[in-house]
């Protein structure tokens, strides 16, 4: 917890439109005021934290539809739904029996062995040594790396596996028909190179060789080519090179939780700063894909506002108009929490899944 937050929990109950109560921990904090939604059926609660005098607010109600506007206390939001930047083709299975157990997801993260944050292009997901993992779908094994190997040098044992899809999306501007399922950090391999697989079918075992502090499924789906824009920036004739990086989140292709709970409060910004929010995500809602107001946006699927052809580029998440600080998340930890500094207050700032679904909060000047 930093000191910038001073945060202390305080349990809210809420009502949806459906007359059932849910109770949920929201921050309390001095001059704070958050923001609950949850569904389409919007569950949206307001409240404003403790006052001078260290005194509970009060807490502010409203039932809203799933594109209608909420008043509250100062607080104007509105849950929505937008084109994502990649549709979801959630017709592949999840490459491990336990889906739900993630250490980390895909995006903005604090990276415990680095102690540095990195933008993370995949999953982990977490099991014990030699958990089979799985075909996600049919498909050809386009390469078995073993550790050490050039492509994949921190890696470990790293299998990809192409498959086609079932019909043609459209990703940044172009039609794309193929991902590629890249499986990093295994303890053996069950395929070869060239082999075709089946649905379902054991490619491999979860492992900890490469760079990786614990066993582990380092996941990646890639879109249409393997090769990274760093990888493209460097050799621009490479018959990989598409243009964009590949790097998408896997739920859009082999599903995930969504279960559109989250929570963004206001917590005092540091100085010099003229808007500080957090951004809470439970275990249901690892998907955030977009940040997006007036003074810019960022997308991670896309690479929006976002510099991808070095690593220290996308790595750094101070974009000037907005400064990014993702808290440590585990296996064990119930919250994913991020934090969002802006220098310059923004007029709105909306948040997105990656399947476009988000809500909008207006901020007074
Ligand atoms: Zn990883």
């Amino acid at each position: 917890m930093g000191s910038r937050t001073r945060s202390l929990s305080a349990a809210r109950a809420c009502r949806t439109r459906r007359g059932t109560i849910r109770t949920h921990a929201v921050p309390s904090l001095r001059g704070c005021r958050s923001l609950f939604y949850a569904g389409a059926l919007a569950l949206v609660c307001a409240c404003e934290g403790a006052r001078a005098g260290g005194v509970d607010g009060g807490l502010a109600e409203a039932g809203a539809a799933a594109d209608g506007a909420v008043g509250d206390a100062g607080l104007a939001a509105t849950v929505l739904r937008r084109e994502p930047a990649l549709a979801a083709m959630p017709v592949f299975d999840p490459p491990v029996p336990r889906p739900e157990r993630i250490s980390s997801t895909f995006g903005p993260r604090w990276k415990f062995s680095i102690s540095d944050y990195d933008l993370h292009p995949g999953i982990d997901y977490v099991d014990a040594l030699g958990t089979p993992l799985t075909a996600i779908g049919d498909g050809t094994v386009e390469g078995v790396y073993p550790t050490g190997s050039a492509q994949f040098p921190e890696g470990g044992n790293v299998l990809v596996v192409r498959h086609p899809l079932p019909a043609p999306l459209w990703f940044h501007g172009r039609s794309v028909d193929r991902i590629f399922a890249v499986y990093v950090h295994l303890d053996a391999f069950a395929v070869a190179a060239g082999d075709t697989v089946t649905r379902g079918q054991v490619v491999g075992t979860m492992g900890r060789s490469g760079v990786t502090d614990y066993v582990q499924l380092h996941f990646e789906i890639r879109v249409q080519t393997m090769c990274s824009l760093q990888f493209q920036t460097l050799a621009p004739t490479a018959s990989c090179v598409t243009g964009f990086d590949p790097h998408v989140h896997p739920f859009l292709f082999v599903g995930g939780r969504d279960e559109d709970a989250i929570t963004i409060a206001e917590i005092p910004p540091a100085p010099g700063e003229a808007l500080a929010l957090r951004y809470t995500a439970g275990r249901g809602d690892l998907d955030l894909d977009v940040i997006d107001t007036d003074l810019g946006t960022l997308g991670f699927v896309e690479r929006r506002g976002l510099d991808a052809t070095t690593l220290a580029r996308l790595d750094d998440f101070d974009y000037g108009w907005l400064r990014l600080d993702p808290r440590p998340f585990t296996s064990i930890d119930e919250r994913l929490v991020m934090e969002l500094h802006f220098p310059t207050r923004p007029r709105y700032v909306e948040m997105r899944d990656v399947y476009g679904k988000g809500v909008r909060v207006e901020l007074a000047r």
